[in-house]
């Protein structure tokens, strides 16, 4: 199959830029699209076979639920059952927004999308095209993050293709995702809120609402979750990983640049090629043939923002080992250290 790109003007988008997608989705195809966190791969949420599809063209385990797309709030009565009244308040403060919300499944929602669970995950995305993508439909939008299962989520069309080229049958290009990040995923189906996947929406901007939310304890442990099983069934998979050997440094400032300029040193003497992953604060400090900084610390979103394409790029350069610092815990910092740490193996040196 031959995958277009369609490239869409977000500032002058017509309905007429989302016919042939409208089609694609209407006849049980796929399209990858943009949303204000990552691209996600669509399909119809309510056909098992579309969801199906979605499964096969990333490789994605089917145990691995998809997040299903609306475009209005009032969709969560078709797709979900026994709704707290807190969802509700949820999502008139943060929808729509990077928030997904697992509840109670309907009967409509086929066990296919919700990989066999009796819950479903519903998000309202801003992205205008994500909104309009669903709109024009007239669909709910099964859409886990456009990328190959396994690679670094995709913030770009272009990484999409690197994906999923010959697997969908369109992708609309509407630049850079503004996150970066995937949503914050909260568990409202049982008795206690949980976090399950921390993201750019924070806990503490839900404590008002939910004054018990918590971390799923699998996201604290920090390990690859061998004692704890995540109630997130993806969380429990090796992601974002990078070909070449990622490795986090953690410790004071000085400290961690002198082991990773150590380290470096080592692997360049041994004919490997390295790289560095850091930010605008002490790129200058380091002594590597190629210093990737991925924005300000004085601003953690800008961090979210290049992280994926940032651990793509190092691909491409074919680099074998890869140095990385390490984040802050709070706010978003917890998101980009999940990625981070999963992208990692885990594997972290303390200094
Ligand atoms: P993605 O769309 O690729 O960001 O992945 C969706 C994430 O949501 C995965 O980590 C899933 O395991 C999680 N998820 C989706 N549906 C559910 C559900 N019903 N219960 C728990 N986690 C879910
Ligand atoms: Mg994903």
């Amino acid at each position: 199959m031959e995958t277009i790109v369609k490239k869409l003007d977000r500032n002058a988008l017509k309905k007429e830029d989302f016919t042939e997608a409208v089609r694609i989705l209407r006849s049980g195809g796929l399209v990858a699209f943009p949303t204000e966190t990552v691209y996600g791969l669509g399909g119809n949420a309510l056909d098992h076979k579309a969801a199906t599809k979605i499964y096969a063209a990333k490789g994605r385990p089917s145990d691995n639920p998809l997040i299903v797309h609306i475009a209005e709030k009032e969709a969560l009565r078709e797709l979900a059952k026994d709704i707290p009244e807190v969802a509700w308040e949820l999502a008139k403060r943060f929808w729509p927004g990077p928030l997904t919300m697992i509840l109670k499944k309907s009967e409509l929602v086929p066990d296919t999308t919700t990989g066999g669970l009796p819950t479903v995950a519903i998000r309202m995305p801003s992205d205008k095209i994500a909104r309009m993508l669903i709109m024009e439909s007239g669909l709910y939008l099964a859409a886990p993050s456009a990328n190959a299962s396994g690679r670094p989520s995709t913030t770009k069309a272009s990484h999409v293709y690197e994906d999923l080229a010959g697997r969908i049958e369109l992708i609309l290009d509407g630049g850079e995702s503004l996150i970066g990040l995937e949503s914050t995923i909260i568990d409202l189906s049982e008795e206690k809120p949980v976090i399950l996947r921390p993201g750019f929406l924070s806990r503490e901007e839900m404590l008002s609402l939910l004054p018990g939310l918590e971390y799923d304890p699998a996201l604290i442990a920090k390990t690859d979750g061998k004692d704890i099983v995540a109630k997130a069934p993806g969380m429990k998979y090796r992601h974002y990983a990078p070909k070449g050997n990622l490795v986090i440094y953690e410790g004071k400032k000085e400290a961690v640049i002198a082991a990773i300029n150590r380290d470096i040193a080592r692997r360049i003497e041994g004919g490997f090629s390295c790289a560095v992953l850091t930010t605008e604060e002490s790129k200058a400090d380091y002594s590597c043939p190629e210093i990737k900084s991925i924005g300000t610390r004085q601003r953690e979103e800008t961090i979210a923002a290049s992280l994926f394409d940032a651990l793509r790029s190092f691909d491409e350069g074919g680099i074998e080992y890869i140095f990385s610092e390490s984040f802050s815990d709070g706010h978003l910092g917890m998101a980009i250290m999940n990625r981070l740490l999963k992208a990692a193996g885990y594997q972290v040196i303390h200094v």
